[in-house]
């Protein structure tokens, strides 16, 4: 048999209800893949082998009763029955530990698992393991993970992006054909840019965040990756939706997502010169932009927009996420969650674990948010950010009144050198400059690759859409894909 991993994950499912080979064969080839290439990639945290084995032999019986009793009723069968996925761990899974990619959750097992996941594995998809995090989802380039950095699978040396690195370099790995990401400031978006393949952010509220471990609670969203905008949409599909466990997910029903029809036969396109700043390097503008112009040629209508407080994104949401990160990382003092380090008195306690728990960014980012809600401060740093905030989120609604989407790069570079930014906290938070404004207006973006840089490294172009209109945002990927042939390339491993 051809290596199952090469299959995309439709000629998996195909492959499956033909009978062509069981969801045991095809999630040992992703286990054994896995395996093989870990040693140089450090997708993982986690690896759940026998989880894996497990719920793909309770596939291969639905399977084998589907074939048994009906098998005319295709619709009948869950959508993703025995297809191996991957979980970014920030999102709890039951019984599997969850660490966040931090010391201080280095023994957390979950009592409960979150909805996304949980209606993955409703939609019978089959976990091989938790994918590789910046701590607390708190990076650029999954260097800030206290278990080691991933590796970019197109380049050893490079960095994959992050935060959720792990889960960008598994797909493009084939480790796996989709994983399940989050998005605070660009961290779907980012790494799916850096490792060549598609990722989605939802609309903010789109998708439940119960049992994700929280870090900007007015800015993060779940999401997925998946090697084209197709695969994402199917995913997406079984994610998205009302929640009543998590109060800020949104009631409205979602959209079917129709991918067929013309995609970007009269989409207009906005195209913001405020995202093709001075430093961007040349090879990801030269890609983006003639991206831009073959959806002009299959039939969009490309024109200029303005988002003018763009400029304001960055320190904005520098001084908004972490104001939230502080207070949610307030739980995790070694009594009420996470280590323990023992001592005499409760502050020592406190102080002790806190200190030995987390890392350099963790605590950079509670120092600047404590210091920025605190009396006398507040209104002067996180209720101007507030404000200005505002006038973001009212930019893109002006917009989105002449476009249907806008165009732009995901990030103003290629996949970096691993240690590159490693003293330099400004200029990784720099790389998010193209992706922080999605999440401050809460609107939808997806990244796909348009090209690769003369170093063979992949460059991904962003499109962002008006709030909960990701089937658009999908289509239009889905429509460039078609016609171009940039996500079904693969790193040589
Ligand atoms: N890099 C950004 C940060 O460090 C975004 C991370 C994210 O989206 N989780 O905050």
């Amino acid at each position: 048999m051809d290596d199952l991993t090469s299959l995309s994950l439709f000629e998996m499912l195909s492959g499956l209800r033909r009978g062509d080979f069981t969801s045991r064969e095809l999630t040992l080839a992703c286990l054994q893949r896995t395996e093989r290439l870990e040693g140089r990639l450090h997708a993982l945290i986690t690896f759940t082998p026998e989880l894996a084995l497990e719920t793909a032999d309770a596939a291969d019986r639905r399977y084998a009763e589907w074939r048994r009793d009906d098998p005319s009723a295709a619709w009948n069968l869950p959508a993703l029955l025995g297809v191996p996925i991957l979980v970014k761990d920030v999102f709890c899974l039951k019984d599997v530990r969850c660490t966040c990619g931090s010391r201080m959750l280095e023994n957390f097992i979950p009592p409960y698992t979150a909805t996304a996941v949980q209606r993955l594995l409703d939609a019978g998809a089959v976990v091989t393991g938790k994918t590789n995090t910046d701590e607390f989802a708190m990076g650029s380039s999954t260097e800030n993970s206290a278990y080691g950095p991933t590796h970019n699978p197109w380049n050893l040396e490079r960095v994959p992006g992050g935060s959720s690195g792990g889960s960008a370099a598994a797909v493009a790995a084939r480790l796996a054909p989709a994983a399940t990401g989050s998005d605070t400031g660009g961290s779907i978006r980012q790494p799916a840019s850096f490792c060549g393949v598609t990722g989605l952010k939802p609309t903010y509220g789109r998708v439940s965040r119960y049992g994700l471990v929280a870090y900007g609670s007015s800015l993060d969203s779940v999401g997925v990756f998946a090697r084209s905008a197709a695969e994402a949409a199917l995913l997406y599909r079984q994610m998205a939706g009302h929640d009543p466990l998590d109060s800020t997910c949104a009631r409205r029903p979602v959209d079917e997502v129709r991918l067929e029809g013309d995609g970007l036969k009269g989409l207009r396109i906005g195209v913001p010169e405020e995202y093709f700043i001075a430093g961007i390097q040349p090879e990801v503008e030269a890609a983006v932009r003639a991206a831009i112009g073959q959806m002009e040629a299959l039939g969009a209508g490309v024109q200029p927009v303005s988002l003018p407080h763009t400029g304001y994104a960055l320190p904005v949401y520098y001084l908004i996420a972490p104001a939230e990160a502080s207070a949610n990382l307030a739980r995790y003092d070694g009594v009420r969650f996470g280590l323990r380090e023992p001592a005499e008195a409760m502050w020592d306690i406190f102080f002790k674990s806190r200190g030995k728990g987390f890392g350099a960014e963790v605590k950079r980012r509670i120092m600047l948010g404590t210091y920025a809600l605190s009396a006398g401060y507040y209104d002067a740093y996180y209720g101007q950010a507030q404000k200005v905030r505002t006038l973001i989120k009212q930019d893109f609604e002006r917009a989105f009144e002449s476009v249907d989407v806008i165009a732009c790069p995901v990030a103003p570079t290629t996949a970096f050198k691993l240690g590159e930014h490693g003293d330099d906290p400004l200029a990784m938070y720099l790389e998010d400059v193209f992706t922080l404004p999605a999440n401050l207006a809460g609107v939808p973006g997806v990244a796909f690759p348009v090209g690769f840089d003369a170093a063979g490294l992949p460059v991904g172009m962003q499109l962002m859409g008006a709030h909960f209109k990701e089937d658009m945002l999908l289509r239009a990927a889905h429509a460039y894909q078609q016609a171009t042939g940039w996500h079904l390339r693969s790193p040589e491993l």
